[in-house]
């Protein structure tokens, strides 16, 4: 494999027009940030390392990135990649699933501090104590986590979840009682399309839980005809004002083949940079929230991950194999 041809500054800033943030894509700053893409193209060949960033990253992430997608969409990757190693931008749940999916390949996480206010909100053994009081009510009941959870929830669930196959795989559970986990808007949102019995947990994104109806009607009062794109993360009340509840790259899809121009694309904000570099002959309208998370990866600690081959994810192998079990179920049953 050989690196892409380098990119210039000046080929940079014409690129980022689209997203219209003159103050921070300046021309010193597409300067600096080309010669670290170059440095990064480079050193991928080297080490034999791919890219993977999830849909909210930064967009000059995109430019380093040999896929960007979903999580899920990213852990599957990850396991027909020739590479052997794999510099996940994303959170660290994001870089665990791609462990637990590819046990044999070094995965680097760029920045560990880059966690999940969703994932963080439930412990395992909590769970587990939550679990055993909940079935001696509900001896059929089954625990379904949602992807955005540490391996160790993984490891205690009956079966994974994501935002677009929530409802299918819950609904071929054959258990009426269901345990949710952790995220409580998209219990409601699984609660309200499925026949099945679902007990939340209490945990929710900070960033989708910040978005209310006011910041859709307000745009909507101005664009009557805007198509309203949602992710089910977001509360209940701003999950009705919905055209579409959709996961992020249910989101890009979406966007790309319908006929509509406008979009108010509710969720983390780097979507909408994506789309607006991706499909620059439509017009798309940000919640303009920002994951502080997702934002701690940048070009300089994506660089140094791969000078110095860190921060590796490292994973008990009793814990990663069960978490796999409740991923590939996922997969058999979706
Ligand atoms: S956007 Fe929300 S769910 Fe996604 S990583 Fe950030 S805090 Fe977690």
């Amino acid at each position: 494999m050989t690196a892409t041809a380098a990119l210039s500054g000046d080929e940079l800033k014409a690129k980022f027009e689209a997203l219209d943030m003159p103050a921070i894509y300046t021309e010193g700053e597409c300067d600096r940030m080309a010669a670290m893409i170059d440095e990064i193209r480079h050193l991928k060949v080297e080490r034999n390392a791919a890219i993977l960033a999830h849909n909210y990253q930064r967009p000059e992430i995109y430019e380093v990135a040999d896929f960007v997608g979903d999580s899920l969409e990213l852990a599957r990757r990850g396991v027909d990649l020739e590479q052997e190693v794999i510099v996940f931008c994303g959170v660290h749940f994001m870089a665990e699933s791609a462990k637990i999916l590819a046990p044999d390949k070094t995965v680097l996480l760029p920045d560990m501090r880059a966690g999940c206010s969703l994932a963080d909100s439930v412990d395992p053994d909590e769970l587990v104590e939550r679990r055993d009081e909940l079935k001696k009510l509900y001896p059929d009941l089954q625990v379904v986590a949602y992807v955005n959870t540490t391996a160790a929830v993984k490891a205690v669930v009956d079966v994974c979840v994501t935002s677009s196959n929530a409802v299918s795989v819950v609904e071929k559970l054959d258990s009426q009682h269901i345990l949710f986990v952790p995220d409580e808007h998209l219990a409601n949102y699984v609660q309200k399309e499925t026949s099945k019995t679902i007990i939340s947990w209490n945990g929710n994104c900070y960033v989708h839980h910040q978005i209310t109806p006011e910041n859709i009607l307000s745009v909507k009062r101005g664009l009557p005809n805007i198509k309203v794109l949602v992710h089910p993360e977001c509360r209940a009340d701003v999950v009705e004002l919905a055209d579409a509840v959709l996961s992020t790259s249910g989101m890009v899809r979406y966007a790309k083949e319908s006929e509509a121009q406008e979009f108010l694309v509710v969720t983390e904000c780097g979507l909408s940079d994506k789309l607006l570099l991706e499909v620059p002959e439509k017009k798309f309208y940000k919640a303009c929230k920002l994951c502080q998370f997702m934002k701690m990866i940048t070009l300089e600690s994506t660089l140094d991950s791969l000078r110095h081959m860190r921060f590796a994810i490292e994973l008990d192998e009793e814990v990663r194999a069960a978490a796999e079990r409740s991923l590939l179920r996922m997969f058999e049953l979706s």
